[in-house]
């Protein structure tokens, strides 16, 4: 059920988006709110072209924002507000986060001619052959060794 307040934050996301594409042209025309308990914790448009940083979308850079301010890389029972559909990397992005609800405004076909999020999307479910970017695997037991070696760590790096 969407209330006042998650149309409150997604108009923020929105003011985001155009301060990003349209008036500082930080980046793409992306805004992202994060919240967690009525508290806006992060809060970022798209900053790829400023940064020279591929990864700086709205949604990433909201995530950074939110973690730092929490000191955690777990935003359970927050939710994240953007002005467009996420790409794949910052759905992935909201995964790891444990970001618990995703709201969006535009949709990738109000984008398509601009960004490739679709293309992406149906690159993923291709086989790895078929694939843009054509992933192919080498060294696969040299790599097993070091997550064996992990696994054993009794104060390893878990999150
Ligand atoms: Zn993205």
């Amino acid at each position: 059920m969407i209330n006042d307040k998650d149309i409150e934050y997604m108009r923020q996301a929105i003011a985001l988006m155009r301060e990003a594409g349209v008036v500082k042209k930080t980046g793409g025309a992306f805004g992202t709110v994060v919240v967690k308990d009525g508290e806006v914790i992060g809060a970022s448009g798209n900053s790829v072209l400023r940064d020279n940083d591929p990864t700086a979308h709205a949604e990433v850079n909201a995530i950074r924002q939110a973690c730092k301010k929490l000191g955690t890389v777990d935003l359970s029972g927050a939710v994240l507000y953007s002005s467009c559909e996420c790409c794949p990397m910052c759905y992935a992005t909201a995964y790891w986060a444990r970001i618990s609800k995703i709201y969006y405004a535009a949709g990738w076909s109000d984008f398509a001619d601009l960004f490739d999020d679709a293309n992406i999307q149906e690159d993923l479910v291709k086989e790895y052959k078929n694939r843009l970017l054509a992933p192919e695997q080498i060294l696969q037991e040299e790599a097993q060794a070091v997550w064996q070696e992990f696994r054993e760590l009794p104060d390893g790096a878990r999150y």
